[in-house]
């Protein structure tokens, strides 16, 4: 059966898997959704024996109906390649009582790779597929993960370019540096003086500037999205939940049928949506675990089901997760409404109003499979120590958020389901907060001695990401007003 998708706010969009990837967002400014939510075509027993590339064949050839299985293979052969340093591309590692899920073995050390590094596939085979001539112009807004995991994506890509927006006093030093030294003839980095909720609103508003858009094609262009807000982000991110219920059940944690439960170290929402479409097509998921640093408005929505955002915006040593707008969430609010684009739509229109909304009751009792929780930036810190200091094995802050909700959860409610936490970032990434949470002692070493250090400790290779920007040269200066973004895009296009 083919599987179409809509807009969650309604209307009469209905497109094909190839044509969401190629647009990012619907034209209304909504997300696009699946009419439905296929099956798994495969029992659960038979996940134990698939490789990860067989494993995202599987699942993603559910959903990306349009594409034909050779074209879904190129695209899985593309991309899960030596790119990535381990051959299972990701891998379970069990400490303190929980499988820790490493999704930071691609090329940027954090889980974006997981699906940044296909989705230039799929984008530029559904540009083949749907006839597009003009040059496609990615545009990103990052919490400081998906920059570079889409710049190295995306690099070089005959028909594409792409520009990038972060908060330039809100990602990490690794962070920056990497994508700042990032090559190619077709990448755009532009620091913006604002936090990430200014970058993704303003990329939101220039995909809804239909002036723009016919500017942009007059001139031989038009955009596309490497956010989660693309189902090409998506449903490659459902994979490795999928993956991991198989590795559990060949490890014998598990036998198959058994529940588990994921905790997820949340910021945008999309990754632990991805978790919820990995049980909705079938994988046994006891609770989804959503874990929130001190921008706690999910677990605020969770516990109230009021989404606040009217709040103080705080940098956390766990900046991919410092935003206060999860966009992601609207496909849930969606699903939970009963497939409702107009109910979800006033949501949405107020949360722009208001800056806030709230759910009613028979919406919020269709969360019973989330728990929310969050750890302050004490917590996080006496979690990294804690772990390295029973374990030996070193986790980053963002991993820490998600571990210390973990701990919180089974002291809260003795629940002892088998438990994969998604492991988002290498340690590397983070090396200052992670070090000085281990011991105070390493805040006066520079970030390259704490590397070294990190090694050390943990003896776990630096990875090449982090050995490439040592010596690279910064190719990219360009810092705007939040206002200004608009203006930066015209003048990077020449329109
Ligand atoms: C992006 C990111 C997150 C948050 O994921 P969302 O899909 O935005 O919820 C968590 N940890 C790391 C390291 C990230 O890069």
């Amino acid at each position: 059966m083919d599987i179409m998708y809509k807009s969650t706010r309604g209307g009469a969009d209905c497109v094909t898997a190839s044509q969401a990837v190629l647009k990012g967002l619907a034209d209304n400014g909504g997300l696009f959704v699946p009419e439905t939510v296929p099956k798994l075509g495969v029992d659960l027993a038979e996940l134990a024996g698939m490789d990860y590339k067989q494993t995202a064949f599987t699942v993603m050839k559910e959903f990306l109906t349009d594409y034909t299985d050779e074209e879904l293979m190129g695209c899985i052969e593309g991309a899960y390649d030596s790119k990535f340093d381990i051959e299972d591309i990701t891998t379970l590692r069990e400490a303190c009582g929980a499988h820790y899920m490493e999704l930071f073995h691609g090329a940027t050390i954090a889980f974006k790779d997981m699906a940044l590094s296909i989705l230039p596939h799929l984008l530029t085979c559904a540009a083949k597929k749907n006839n597009v001539d003009n040059k496609i112009i990615i545009l990103t807004a990052t919490s400081g993960d998906t920059g570079k995991a889409a710049l190295a994506g995306f690099a070089d890509v005959d028909g594409t370019g792409i520009i990038v927006f972060y908060p330039k006093d809100g990602v990490s030093p690794v962070q920056e540096k990497q994508m700042v030294t990032q090559k190619g003839d077709n990448t755009y980095v532009v620091g913006i003086k604002g936090n990430f909720d200014d970058a993704q609103t303003g990329v939101k508003n220039m995909f809804n500037n239909k002036e723009l858009a016919a500017l942009m094609n007059e001139n031989g262009y038009q955009f596309s999205s490497a956010n989660s807000i693309n189902i090409g982000r998506l449903v490659p991110q459902i994979v490795y939940y999928v993956y991991a219920y198989g590795r559990l059940v060949k490890d014998g944690v598990i036998k198959v049928g058994d529940k588990v439960n994921y905790v997820v170290p949340t910021g945008n929402f999309g990754n632990i949506l991805a978790a919820y479409y990995a049980k909705e097509i079938g994988i046994p998921v006891g609770k989804l675990i959503c874990a929130s640093n001190e921008n706690k408005v999910l677990y605020d929505f969770f516990s109230t089901g009021t989404y606040d955002k009217n709040r103080e915006f705080i940098l956390t040593s766990s900046p991919s997760m410092d935003i206060l707008i999860s966009s992601n969430l609207e496909r849930l609010i969606y699903i939970i409404s009963g497939c409702d684009g107009d109910k979800t739509r006033a949501f949405m229109n107020s949360l722009v109003t208001e800056g806030s909304y709230t759910i009613d009751s028979s919406m919020k009792d269709k969360l019973d499979s989330f728990y929310g929780g969050y750890a302050s930036e004490d917590a996080t810190a006496e979690c990294i120590k804690s772990v390295y200091e029973k374990t030996g094995y070193v986790i980053d802050t963002h991993t820490a958020v998600a571990a210390s909700v973990y701990g919180e959860y089974i002291e809260k409610t003795g629940d002892n389901t088998p438990c994969v936490i998604a492991s988002t970032a290498s340690p590397y990434k983070f090396a200052r907060s992670v070090m000085t949470a281990i011991d105070k002692k390493y805040d006066s070493m520079t970030d390259f001695e704490l590397i070294d250090e990190l090694c050390d400790i943990s003896n776990v290779k630096i990875p090449q990401a982090i050995e490439d920007i040592r010596t690279a040269p910064v190719l990219h200066d360009r810092v705007c007003d939040a206002a200004d973004m608009q203006k930066t895009v015209e003048d990077i296009l020449g329109l």
